[in-house]
């Protein structure tokens, strides 16, 4: 239901002039984390397995590099733009920052449909355009990693060609990559699990009990089913989920394990087609306004908009998704009393362990996955507790909160290392 003129860019610039002015930075001080730093534009011919050359647009956006290298994922989905691609980079740049990780923050993302191309196009496209931004990535300048539409596997081949045309083994320039090529333990899960965290963590702050709460969640890729999965073994009740085809509701509660089971088995989007008794068809747009404790939309930005917000009925949104929520639907919801936690901390469990992969890489040492998952909660709790007491302190939304941290970090590095030259 995305309205006309949402632009998710200026979204983000909204936020973000909102939390620097109110901590009372003149404008001087934010106006240069208003604009991407880089912006590369590249056109991917391809060989398609029909003979024909196709060729595909590609981004790789580097918002900021204040705090660090930049750091975010690559997505390959038919509605990529320059302009979401732009605002993903910067909503990176103030994930990493408000859970304190030394990144700043990147985005990349290739116009296409995977659904429809065999493994060897989708192979040959990364390659091709992994060697288009080749310029400007590399483990110390900017880190890609898995985001919508990609997978464990197209890291493995980003590394394998970055190293080739480097002549020497590079893991350290992708996270997201498999186990055997120096993935880290649990990176896969670590987005869904760094939700299900937000979910618990919130229930327990606003006094709800977990095994009497009722989640509904959008979107079933990587994101939605880790966190379908892990809410429902936490014992709470999750009402509906939906993929790109449509939604499925059963009050009493679905059978979590059979339906990523029954998705396992289809490899695609096919819920529509998904029968069990009890079980009723929904739309997207339905599963948004059922009654429910705890939404999480694992989807698309522009979900939550000026157009729905008044018909939500969670008590309590957790974004899985990046910017799923818009500055409008925002101040409706505030109004309507409805608890949002925001994607740059809702969502930020990818990248804090894409951080761990990472480290571990350029270290060339190995972590457990006892370590990996006591680093993952005490980073993400440490920072989910800092936005709750900036919310409570001073009386804001929760997304307010944590831009008000994410902003001023952002804003005092830039300050420290000065306009150059
Ligand atoms: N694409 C993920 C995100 O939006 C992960 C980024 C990363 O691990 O660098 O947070």
């Amino acid at each position: 239901m995305p309205n006309q003129q949402y632009d998710p860019y200026q979204n983000v610039c909204t936020v973000v002039r909102n939390a620097a002015k109110m901590l009372g930075y003149p404008e001087n001080d934010y106006e240069a984390i208003l604009h991407p730093e880089r912006e590369l534009k590249v056109s991917v011919p391809v060989m398609m397995d029909n003979g024909n050359v196709r060729v595909f647009e590609g981004y790789r956006i580097q918002h900021s590099t204040s705090r660090g290298p930049a750091k975010g994922g690559i997505r390959y989905h038919c509605k990529v733009d320059l302009n979401e691609v732009r605002a993903l980079a910067a909503w990176m740049t103030f994930k990493c920052a408000v859970v304190n990780i030394p990144y700043g923050g990147g985005k990349g993302g290739v116009v296409c449909n995977p659904a429809e191309m065999s493994e060897n196009e989708i192979r040959r496209l990364t390659r091709r355009f992994i060697a288009m931004i080749a310029p400007i990535i590399g483990p110390d300048t900017d880190i890609p990693a898995p985001d919508v539409g990609t997978n464990p596997q197209v890291m493995g081949w980003i590394m394998d060609t970055f190293s080739m045309l480097k002549g020497h083994c590079i893991p350290g320039v992708v996270t997201g990559k498999p186990l055997e090529l120096g993935g880290a333990v649990g990176r896969n899960e670590a987005t869904g699990r760094g939700v299900t965290l937000c979910v618990l963590s919130i229930l327990e702050e606003l006094g709800l009990k977990v095994s009497q709460s009722t989640a509904v969640i959008q979107g079933m890729g990587n994101v939605g089913s880790t966190t379908a999965k892990l809410c429902s073994k936490e014992g709470i009740k999750i009402t509906a989920v939906s993929d790109v085809s449509g939604g499925i509701y059963a009050p009493d509660g679905l059978d979590i394990p059979a339906v990523i089971e029954y998705l396992r088995a289809k490899k695609g989007n096919a819920l529509a087609n998904f029968n069990m008794d009890g079980v009723k068809h929904i739309t997207n747009g339905e599963l948004l306004e059922l009654p429910c404790d705890v939404l999480v939309p694992a989807a698309l930005e522009n979900q939550i908009n000026s157009k729905n917000a008044e018909k939500i009925k969670a008590k309590i949104i957790v974004e899985g998704a990046n910017g799923p929520t818009t500055v409008e639907a925002d101040s409706i919801l505030e109004r309507k009393g409805v608890t949002v936690v925001p994607d740059i901390i809702a969502n930020s469990g990818g990248v804090i362990v894409s951080y761990f992969e990472w480290v571990q890489n350029i270290q060339s040492v190995s972590w457990s996955e006892d370590y990996i998952d006591n680093q993952l909660k005490e980073i993400l709790g440490r920072a989910f507790s800092a936005v709750c007491s900036i919310s409570r302190e001073k009386s804001v939304p929760l997304r307010t909160a944590a831009y008000l941290i994410a902003v001023k970090r952002v804003i005092e590095a830039k300050k420290l290392r000065g306009i150059w030259p």
